[in-house]
């Protein structure tokens, strides 16, 4: 392995984003020296499990690891964990050094922003009491995973993916389970009406309690510094051994500031993953890009791993001295209980959607249509319409309504070329999954 004051290309953030860049840079062709610096002990790992099996179960934090340490050393990546970067300081011709909060420096000649979100803190009387968790990292997962033992009664505050996921994993686990939330609908920033209210019904049938349109005045103790649940704006009383605030996450922001990189609710950056510097690139979480999608102009901020990993793929290119334009449609997922819910596109705003299947099955696709163009599609337990969906969407195809209409016929079989050559989200300036 490369001494770390060699310079090169340094990676700040050991996640998704960060080690698809360094491997893309390597597979781009770049000899340089690769730095990846991460602030967690932990080997790059994947997040998604975090909040399904490994809260459910016993799974090895180890088994969730992206690559192994001999990936490492073959592709030259100078893996570099337990280092929170906090200053950089930085040459007119974009090479500089960053320092460690532990002292330890990093000189570069070119920089990667890819640091991710925190998440969003709840701002109320008894939020820092013990019992109240929230959950990014494998050390979040773990400690709530050790609280779940003693725990029978837990309130979830957020109705988003995080939210839901959590109270599906512990309501498996046979506890009783409440979700608390400001908005009126569930996902209601990244899905459609039909899938918030078939994932209502689906987590009342399963015994969860949900309360909407709803905040919280405080988290209440025992007089210990111990949480007892949540008094609500509405006057109730949650009562609860374990809060969990899944209430969004905020970009990573404060090393862009620091360099003086323009910041909008995310690191800006274009098409390219180049931030306002024209030297450093940026990807994933906190980055705020161009929507992804021909013809559009609105920039939004995505957290979905399929998004950090193109976005990555994208900045490393740009290093690279190429220019590949970041152009994916965006898909993500969900496990909720047996429930898969995928999503290819984006559905907000559009004008036409038609509900494929039953829901009452539990297996159903919901398509969203701009004019006669294919947007979006919302599948449950409907892997087929998702993959043939994000197909399309790839390929600027369109599957006509008519067809799309009957579940008998599959979409795969059914697209055709699309009018506008590619869908155009009606989105401004909003976070996706957040
Ligand atoms: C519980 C959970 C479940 C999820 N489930 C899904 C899912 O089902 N489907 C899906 O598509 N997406 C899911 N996501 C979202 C997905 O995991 C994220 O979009 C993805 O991890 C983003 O990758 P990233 O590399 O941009 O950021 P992150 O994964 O947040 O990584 C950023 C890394 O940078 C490090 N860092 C930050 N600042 C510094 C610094 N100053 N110095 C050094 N290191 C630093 C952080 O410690 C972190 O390790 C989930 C996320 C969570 C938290």
């Amino acid at each position: 392995m490369r001494p770390t004051n060699e310079r090169g290309v340094l990676v700040i953030g050991a996640s998704q984003a960060g080690v698809q860049l360094a491997s893309s840079l390597r597979e781009q062709g770049l000899d340089d020296p690769i730095t990846v610096v991460g602030a967690e002990a932990h080997p790059p790992y994947q997040r998604p499990p975090l909040s399904k099996a490994l809260l459910q179960g016993d799974l090895p934090t180890g088994s969730l690891v992206f690559r192994s340490p001999q990936f490492y050393a073959e592709q030259r990546i100078d893996l570099v964990l337990d280092q929170r970067i906090t200053s950089v300081e930085r040459r007119p011709d974009g090479s500089g050094v960053a320092v460690s909060s532990s002292g330890r420096r990093f000189p570069f000649t070119r920089l990667a922003l890819t640091v991710g979100a925190r998440p969003r803190r709840l701002d109320v009387p008894g939020a820092d009491l013990a019992g109240v968790r929230y959950l990014r990292d494998t050390d979040d997962a773990l400690a709530l995973r050790e609280d779940l033992t003693r725990a029978d009664r837990v309130v979830i505050v957020g109705g988003g993916f995080i939210g839901l996921e959590v109270a599906a994993s512990v309501r498996r686990l046979g506890k009783d389970v409440t979700v608390v939330l400001a908005d009126d609908r569930l996902m209601g920033r990244a899905v459609g009406e039909p899938i918030s209210e078939f994932f209502r019904r689906a987590h009342e049938r399963r015994g969860c309690t949900l309360h909407f349109s709803v905040g919280v005045a405080a988290v209440t103790d025992d007089g210990n510094g111990r949480a007892t649940g949540l008094d609500l704006t509405d006057g109730t009383h949650v009562p609860a051994d374990l809060v969990v605030v899944g209430i969004g996450a905020v970009p990573r922001t404060e090393l862009a500031e620091h360099l003086g990189l323009r910041v909008d609710n995310g690191i800006v950056v274009d098409e390219h993953g180049l931030t306002s510097d024209g030297t450093t690139v940026a990807a994933g979480d906190c980055v705020n890009c161009p929507t992804p999608v021909a013809g559009a102009s609105p920039r939004m901020r995505f957290e979905s791993v399929n998004t950090a990993v193109e976005q990555a793929k994208v900045a490393a290119a740009t290093l690279a001295g190429k220019r590949l334009p970041y152009r994916t449609p965006p898909w993500f997922w969900s496990d909720q209980f047996d429930l898969k819910l995928q999503v290819a596109g984006l559905s907000q705003g559009c004008d036409q959607q038609v509900v494929r299947g039953d829901p009452g099955t539990e297996r159903f696709s919901v398509l969203y249509y701009r004019g006669d163009t294919l947007a979006a599609a919302e599948c449950v337990n409907s892997p087929l319409d998702f993959m043939a969906v994000r197909a399309a969407l790839a390929a600027g195809s369109t599957v006509p309504a008519a067809l799309a209409a009957d579940p008998g016929t599959p979409l795969r079989t059914s697209t055709r070329p699309s009018s506008t050559g590619a869908p155009a989200p009606r989105t401004h300036g909003q976070d996706v999954l957040a």
